[in-house]
């Protein structure tokens, strides 16, 4: 018989905001541990939560940009439960009242993190909420460790419907999702940082039979690479396991990256009764349609729609527009530079050969580049204005990459000006000519490759400087002239 998983994520973002969910403390990822904490993010007794109006403000940004329903009235429930990691013993969540219900993402058709085809598919999302981080525990040899900067960081949780089938939707799910939330400004989502983590729910059926199997919970993963790795490995342990005729049972696994399987923590008898209850120190959100229209006014350009505009606006190639736009940080840097030069499309070229290369050879990212925008724009337009040639202009960059000098500064400096003056070359051009009778007779025999070899002899006697083209032009009016 053949088998089909069934997948829901249940993935978490920590938001970008100044301060925390419920009190003051800067919302900022590492430093020296225990440093931005006060009482209420400790759980003192007696204290107060008071509600990021940011935080939730970014909630309505997420629902919105994935098509939830974005109405209240909402409230915020306590969710108890005791660890070390939570000193309230509750976490500040949402139960029965969300901020964002419904709505969806799209996964486009494209080659799946496996290599095989992904069709186009909606993955519905069944709901959004808020809730504040915990503190996080570090567990070193005879003991453990817990920081509590992270505690009350506002965290938003994003629940799918069981509606992915294979580890590459999920990957491909993740990715979208990730790109929505970086676009609006809702998330870095920065896994290495823990700033994006998920859970997986998965089930296996015969292929055709309606019902869902009992569910294994997959918890912590922090790569969407553990993500993919962790589902391949379990649906073949649960396929396996129904093929030999054994239940799956409903619990909780672990996922050990080293060895590359799972392992059960929990199972269904000892799962969690989180006895939620609202939290009786906040009063209840109403989120006004006033309010939601005014976010939604103010959302940035989705990353679909500005990679359609790349196409349109700037001429660059379909293929070159999905690059640039992977990442809100590329499709910003690459469009300062297409705004600053007259040629888009060589800019293009130029973010995603020249630079892309440079970057990575470095080990740096886009955002940690030596070269700024501004600084491109100016390289790609002197090429444009013929002030350099291709090849010049790669010698400037490294340059520029190396020092941070101004493409401009260094073309100064080095007197490295490509020579356009038609005069000049038509010197050179003579020169070349007299100093190489027996080719001018071969190529006045109709030999192309011989006038190739006078154009080599141009660039040479100008040290590389000449303009290729009126080399040519040169040397034909030249060889023209003599007849
Ligand atoms: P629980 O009550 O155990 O938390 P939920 O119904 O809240 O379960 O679902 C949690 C996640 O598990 C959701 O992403 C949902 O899509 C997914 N899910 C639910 N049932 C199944 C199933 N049988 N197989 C796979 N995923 C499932
Ligand atoms: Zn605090
Ligand atoms: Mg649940």
């Amino acid at each position: 018989m053949d088998y089909e998983a069934v997948i829901g994520l249940e993935v978490h973002t920590q938001l970008i905001t100044r301060s925390k969910m419920f009190c003051g403390c800067a919302n900022d990822f590492g430093g020296e541990p225990n440093t931005r904490v006060c009482p209420v993010c400790l759980g003192y007794p007696g204290v107060l939560p008071t509600i990021n109006r940011e935080a939730v403000r970014k909630t309505v940004m997420a629902g919105l940009v994935c098509g939830c329903e974005v109405t209240g009235p909402s409230k915020f429930d306590r969710k108890n439960y005791f660890y070390p990691d939570m000193p309230k013993n509750y976490q500040l969540s949402q139960y029965d009242q969300p901020f964002c219900r419904g709505g969806g993402v799209a996964l486009e058709a494209s080659a799946g993190f496996s290599g095989a085809p992904l069709s186009p598919r909606r993955i519905g999302l069944t709901r959004m909420h808020l809730e504040e981080d915990t503190g996080k525990l570090t567990h070193l040899e005879r003991c453990s460790a817990v920081d509590f900067n992270r505690a009350g960081v506002p965290l938003l949780e994003i629940v799918t419907d069981p509606d992915l089938r294979t580890a590459d939707e999920a990957y491909a799910f993740l990715s979208a999702l990730k790109q929505a939330m970086q676009y609006a400004g809702v998330s870095t989502c920065d896994m290495e940082k823990g700033q994006m983590r998920c859970d997986v729910n998965v089930s296996v059926r015969p292929r055709g039979q309606a019902a869902f199997g009992e569910k294994v919970e997959i918890k912590n993963l922090n790569s969407f690479r553990a993500v993919h790795r962790s589902l391949e490995y379990e649906i073949e342990r649960q396929v396996a396991a129904v093929r030999a005729g054994q239940a799956i049972q409903q619990e909780t696994r672990g996922w050990d990256d080293g060895t590359g399987a799972t392992f059960v923590q929990r199972t269904k008898e000892n799962a969690h009764d989180y006895r939620y209850f609202p939290e009786p120190d906040l009063m209840p959100l109403e989120i006004t349609p006033a309010w939601v229209a005014e976010i939604a006014a103010g959302l940035p350009e989705a990353p679909v729609a500005r990679r359609q505009r790349f196409v349109q606006q700037y001429g660059v190639s379909e293929y070159d527009a999905v690059v640039l736009t992977a990442e809100r940080g590329s499709a910003d840097y690459f469009e300062a530079v297409a705004r600053g030069c007259p040629n888009p499309k060589l800019a293009a070229n130029w973010v995603t050969t020249e630079l892309a290369g440079a970057l990575a050879q470095a080990g740096l990212t886009l955002a940690q580049s030596p070269v700024p925008a501004a600084a491109l724009a100016e390289l790609v337009s002197l090429i444009s204005a013929a002030t350099l040639s291709g090849k010049m202009a790669k010698e400037v960059f490294a340059e520029m990459f190396r020092t941070a000098k101004s493409a401009q500064a260094i073309v100064s400096e080095k007197g490295l000006q490509q020579v356009t003056d038609s005069g000049a070359i038509g010197e050179l051009a003579r020169q070349a000519i007299q100093a190489s009778p027996g080719v001018v007779a071969e190529v006045r025999g109709g030999n192309t490759k011989a006038l190739q070899f006078l154009v080599g002899q141009v660039m040479k006697l100008s040290r590389g400087k000449a303009n290729p083209q009126l080399a040519v032009q040169a040397l034909k009016d030249e060889l023209g002239r003599g007849r």
